[in-house]
C-alpha cells in the first residue's frame, strides 16, 4: 500500500519538522497504517509564531470587507471540495461518507457567518458624552492566536475557530489531532488559493510537545482548545497562568429525557442517530437515555431491536449507518468499560463487544451496545465512554430526571422528548446544561449562535464560534475624543465627569 506523509504548513509553504519525529496514521476501517504525521517540536512552533507575527500587521490593517472577500473565495472552494474533505474524513476518522459530508456542511456555515465580519465588528458610538466630547468603542484583533483540536471532527472543529479568528484580523496557528491530520492541509491549500496572505494561517502537526510550546509561547495571545476534559482543564490552567485568553471545551455525558407522553417512534429514531451516529464519537452524542415512568419498557424493547440491526461497515459502503472507532486502543477502552458496567450490575441488553465486519477483520469496529437499569454510581454512567454505547437510566418523574442531570459533572448537551409544552418549558428553565434540545436530540447551535457547555464541559468565559467567537478573538477599545476648538481652558485635577 502506498503511504503518505503529513507535514506542517508555515508561512504559506509545506514544511518538514526541524527534528523529525512521526506518528502513524491509521485507516480505522482496515486497522492498518496508511501514513505518517510529523510530530512538531518547539522550533517548529517558533517558526510558525514568527510567520504569524510577521503577517499580523498587514492582515489586521486589511479592511474587514477585504478580509471577508478572501473568505468568500474560500467558501466557494470549500463547496467545490466538499467530497474531497468527506473522503479524507472517512479514510482517516472512519465516519460514514454521509456523516462526513454533514460535518463539512456545518463547518461551511461558520465561514458563511464569518463573511459578515464588517457588520459583526461594528462598534458603538455616543455623541456628546460631555460638552464637546464624543465616545466610541471598537473591537480589535488580539494578534497571533492558536487552536488545538480533537480527532472526532477534524474538518468542522478547526472551522469553529480559524474562520472567525482570521476574519477578525488575527493570524492563526492550528494544531490538529495527530489521528486524522490531513484535512488541515486541505484547508491550508484552499485558503492560499482563495488569496489569504502567507503566514495568516499556519499548521503545526504534533502532540503534547507542540501544545506545550504553544501554551508557553509569549507571543501567542489566545488559545482555543477542544478535546477531553482532563486536557482541557490542564490547558486552561497553563494558558491562563501564562497570561493568555483561553477557551477550553471538554468532554460530555449527554442525556435525553423521554417522557411517558413522548412520541415513542420519534424518540427511538432520535436516540439511534444521536447515540450511535459517528460510532458515538461526538461530544454531543446522547449517551444516557433517561426513561421517565412508564416510558421505560417500551423504549428499551424498541431500542434493543434497532441496535441489533445497526448497519456497521466501512464508512465508504453506501448504506453503512456506523463506521469503526478511531483506534484499537479506543475499541479496547470501550469494551473494557462495557465489562465494568456488567460487573457493576447494569443489564447489558445488547452486547457490541468482539464485533467483526467481514472483509475488515482487523478494523476497529465496535457493535452497538445498550445497557438498561444503569444507576448514577456506575462507571458507565459517570465516565464519558465516547463509543457506541447507550445507557438507560429509569427515573420516576421529571424532577428526578432533572436532578440526575444537574448532578452530573458534565453539562454539554441535553434533550427532552415530550408532547407537553409546560413540561418542556420547565425543563429548559431549570436544567444546568449549556445546550438544550426540545424534541431535538443534538442541539448543536447554528453558526450565528454560539456553542458551549456548562460545568466541566467548558473552561473559560466564552462559548465558541458565533457572536461569542467574535468576542473571544477581539478586545474592546474605548475612545473618548474632543477637538481643539472645544477644549476648555486649564488642567482639571478632579476625576472626569459629565458637565
Ligand atoms: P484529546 O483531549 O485526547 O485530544 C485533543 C487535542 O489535545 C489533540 O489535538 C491532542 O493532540 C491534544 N492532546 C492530547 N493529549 C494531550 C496532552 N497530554 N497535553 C496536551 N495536548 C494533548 O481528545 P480527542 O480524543 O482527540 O477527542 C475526543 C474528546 O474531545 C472527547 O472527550 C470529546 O467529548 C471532546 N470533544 C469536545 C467537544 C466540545 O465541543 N465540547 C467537541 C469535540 C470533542
Amino acid at each position: 500500500m502506498t503511504t503518505y506523509q503529513v507535514n506542517h504548513y508555515i508561512n504559506g509553504e509545506l514544511q518538514q519538522s526541524m527534528q523529525p519525529r512521526f506518528a502513524d496514521i491509521y485507516n480505522p476501517a482496515l486497522g492498518s497504517v496508511q501514513g505518517q504525521v510529523a510530530l512538531g517540536s518547539e522550533q517548529d512552533v517558533n517558526l510558525a509564531v514568527a510567520a504569524a507575527a510577521k503577517a499580523f500587521p498587514a492582515w489586521s490593517n486589511t479592511p474587514a470587507l477585504s478580509r471577508a472577500r478572501v473568505l468568500m473565495a474560500y467558501l466557494n472552494l470549500l463547496q467545490q471540495h466538499t467530497d474531497e474533505f468527506a473522503n479524507l474524513l472517512t479514510k482517516e476518522h472512519g465516519k460514514t461518507l454521509a456523516d462526513a459530508k454533514g460535518e463539512v456542511a456545518r463547518g461551511i456555515e461558520v465561514v458563511e457567518f464569518a463573511i459578515g465580519i464588517p457588520q459583526l465588528l461594528k462598534g458603538e458610538y455616543s455623541e456628546q458624552i460631555a460638552r464637546g466630547i464624543d465616545a466610541c468603542s471598537m473591537r480589535q484583533p488580539l494578534g497571533v492566536v492558536a487552536g488545538i483540536t480533537p480527532f472526532n471532527f477534524p474538518v468542522m472543529v478547526p472551522m469553529w475557530m480559524f474562520p472567525i479568528a482570521i476574519a477578525c484580523g488575527n493570524t492563526f496557528i492550528l494544531k490538529p489531532s495527530e489521528r486524522d491530520p490531513s484535512a488541515s492541509l486541505l484547508h491550508a491549500k484552499l485558503l492560499k488559493q482563495a488569496g489569504l496572505p502567507d503566514g495568516v494561517f499556519n499548521v503545526v502537526q504534533g502532540d503534547k510537545t507542540v501544545v506545550d510550546a504553544l501554551l508557553d509561547h509569549p507571543e501567542i495571545q489566545a488559545i482555543s482548545f477542544v478535546g477531553s476534559t482532563p486536557i482541557a482543564q490542564a490547558i486552561y490552567a497553563r494558558g491562563c497562568a501564562n497570561g493568555k485568553r483561553v477557551q477550553a471545551l471538554g468532554g460530555a455525558k449527554n442525556h435525553m429525557v423521554v417522557m411517558p407522553d413522548a412520541d415513542l417512534e420519534m424518540a427511538v429514531d432520535a436516540l439511534m442517530g444521536a447515540a450511535y451516529g459517528s460510532a458515538g464519537e461526538r461530544c454531543m452524542a446522547i449517551s444516557v437515555a433517561v426513561a421517565v415512568g412508564s416510558a421505560a419498557d417500551a423504549l428499551v424493547d424498541a431500542m434493543a431491536a434497532r441496535v441489533k440491526s445497526l448497519k456497521i461497515n466501512n464508512g465508504l459502503v453506501p448504506d453503512a449507518e456506523m463506521g469503526p472507532v478511531i483506534t484499537h486502543a479506543a475499541k479496547e477502552r470501550i469494551e473494557s468499560l462495557i465489562g465494568e458496567g456488567v460487573s457493576e450490575g447494569a443489564k447489558l441488553v445488547v452486547d457490541g463487544r468482539n464485533f467483526k465486519v467481514p472483509g475488515h477483520e482487523q478494523g476497529f469496529f465496535c457493535g452497538g451496545s445498550l445497557f438498561d437499569h444503569v444507576t448514577p454510581e456506575m462507571t458507565v454512567y459517570k465516565q464519558e465512554i465516547f463509543g457506541p454505547v447507550l445507557c438507560v437510566v429509569r427515573v420516576p418523574d421529571m424532577e428526578a430526571a432533572a436532578d440526575l442531570i444537574n448532578k452530573h459533572e458534565y453539562g454539554n448537551g441535553v434533550a427532552v422528548f415530550t408532547r407537553d409544552g409546560g413540561t418542556a418549558r420547565e425543563f429548559v428553565r431549570m436544567i444546568q446544561v449549556g445546550m438544550v434540545g426540545v424534541n431535538v436530540p443534538l442541539p448543536v447551535p447554528m453558526a450565528f449562535h454560539s456553542f458551549g457547555g456548562w460545568k466541566r464541559s467548558l473552561f473559560g468565559d466564552h462559548h465558541i464560534y458565533g457572536p461569542e467567537g467574535v468576542r473571544f478573538y477581539t478586545r474592546v477599545k474605548a475612545v473618548m475624543q474632543r477637538w481643539p476648538d472645544s477644549i476648555s481652558k486649564g488642567a482639571e485635577f478632579s476625576f472626569p465627569q459629565n458637565k
